[in-house]
């Protein structure tokens, strides 16, 4: 990657910057913390809710050096995050919402820096379509940790499951998770259109089941009622 003169100035921050960024849920192998590892460079790599970065290359340098690629990274607009998370490679990502702090540079569309804490997790869509509503084993990871996916509750089917809740509890912070998925443009009214379409069917269906019964009712009505006039 080519940094610019300008960007390479290494700028120090003592206030939270916000941010943006993709990430994979993890949990431990003894199932007692949470954590999350890079989508892109240093996938190997698990951290925390509160951490800071290491060199992913085994340098000792502090990050984010110039010389090298490694650090923390985050988009400054939340969209970018949003539009990488439509990649297929990206599909199993939850959003983060991130303060960034301490040493930090800047690149095109956001920053590279030293220290993270992760203030919100968004969890995105199900390979079906549906809104991911709990996390469930990908059948990937690496070594003490396995990659979580979200999910909806049909397709977790009878797979153990982390409630979003319990997966805030066990990453060591002060975390929001939230489920409601990348709620950008069309995509909510696609999704919601069938969930309406299908709630409709189904009290089209119970009023039609009623009216017959109603109708049932007052026929039988009518039939002890008759002899009496
Ligand atoms: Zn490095
Ligand atoms: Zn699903």
């Amino acid at each position: 990657m080519v940094w610019s003169a300008a960007r390479n100035q290494h700028e120090h921050s003592d206030q939270p910057l916000p941010g943006y960024k993709l990430a994979y849920p993890m949990l431990s192998a003894d199932g007692t913390s949470t954590g999350f590892s890079g989508v892109t460079l240093g996938r190997a790599h698990i951290y925390r809710a509160i951490d800071d970065a290491i060199c992913v290359h085994g340098s000792r340098h502090a990050c984010p050096s110039r010389w090298c690629d490694c650090g923390f990274y985050c988009f400054h607009d939340i969209a970018a995050a949003r539009d990488l998370a439509c990649e297929p490679e990206y599909r199993g990502a939850v959003l983060l919402e991130v303060a960034v702090s301490g040493r930090y540079r800047r690149y095109e569309r956001g920053l590279r820096y030293a220290r993270q804490r992760v203030r919100a997790v968004r969890i995105g869509r199900c390979d079906c379509g549906r809104h991911g509503e709990v996390l469930a084993d990908s059948g990937s990871g690496s070594i003490g940790w396995r990659r979580l996916l979200p999910v909806c509750p049909s397709c977790a089917g009878n797979r153990p499951v982390i409630e979003p809740d319990a997966f805030g509890r066990l990453a060591g912070g002060d975390i929001t998770v939230t489920t409601d998925g990348p709620p950008s443009g069309p995509v909510a009214p696609l999704s919601a259109k069938p969930d309406a379409a299908g709630a409709v069917a189904v009290l089209s269906a119970e009023v039609a089941l009623l009216q017959a019964r109603l109708d049932e009712v007052q026929a039988r009505l009518d039939e002890l009622t008759r002899p009496k006039e």
